[in-house]
């Protein structure tokens, strides 16, 4: 079947059981929620979606999502445009049991007897992949000359904490940060 155009709202088990497969372009001040904390809501959203059945015959959306957005870089106080992707994969869920007993790799998508809106989904997981302190790339940067490479150090180490705080206390992050506190 063809690639369609992005569609703003989608039945889940019809897309699936026809393996519809989309890509496109959405422009970005149509997710409001994530633009209010970006510099400006200029610019697009690239996104690709594939619908399939799983071997359960259940829904399973796949997706990509690349986004440049506008953040202040946090090195030089400038507006950097920052690459975001995000990728996911997700399963048809009719109930909070269901999501719960998903296999590890998927994330739920609940949907009911309504059509789903795709412009919430897809900002949901793009706003997970905005990383919280941006910079712009050394080579980009108007600050580099100034900085020491002892504040670069520093700079990254707040950064990844920042991350860690974000995420919950697996047994990872927590190997992670005992790891950073002993280097500062
Ligand atoms: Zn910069």
């Amino acid at each position: 079947m063809a690639i369609g155009q992005i569609p703003k709202n989608f039945d889940p088990r019809k897309f699936a059981r026809q393996g519809r497969q989309f890509e496109g372009s959405l422009a970005l001040n149509q997710f409001g929620q994530l633009v209010n904390s970006l510099v400006d809501d200029k610019g697009e959203v690239q996104v690709a979606l594939n619908f399939s059945l799983s071997e359960s015959n259940r829904v399973v959306l796949e997706g990509r999502i690349d986004a440049k957005l506008s953040m202040i870089c946090q090195r030089c106080l400038d507006v950097a445009s920052i690459p975001v992707r995000a990728e996911f994969s997700l399963m048809g869920v009719l109930t909070d049991e269901q999501a719960k007993a998903l296999p590890e790799e998927y994330e739920p998508l609940m949907y009911g007897d309504e059509p789903v809106e795709l412009v919430p989904l897809l900002e949901e997981e793009l706003i997970l992949a905005v990383p919280l302190v941006a910079y712009h790339s050394l080579e980009e940067c108007s600050a580099q000359q100034f900085y020491s490479t002892e504040t670069e150090k520093e700079a990254r180490a707040a950064a990844v904490e920042a991350e860690e705080e974000r995420e919950e206390e697996s047994p990872f992050s927590v190997l992670a940060k005992l790891k950073t506190d002993t280097t500062i």
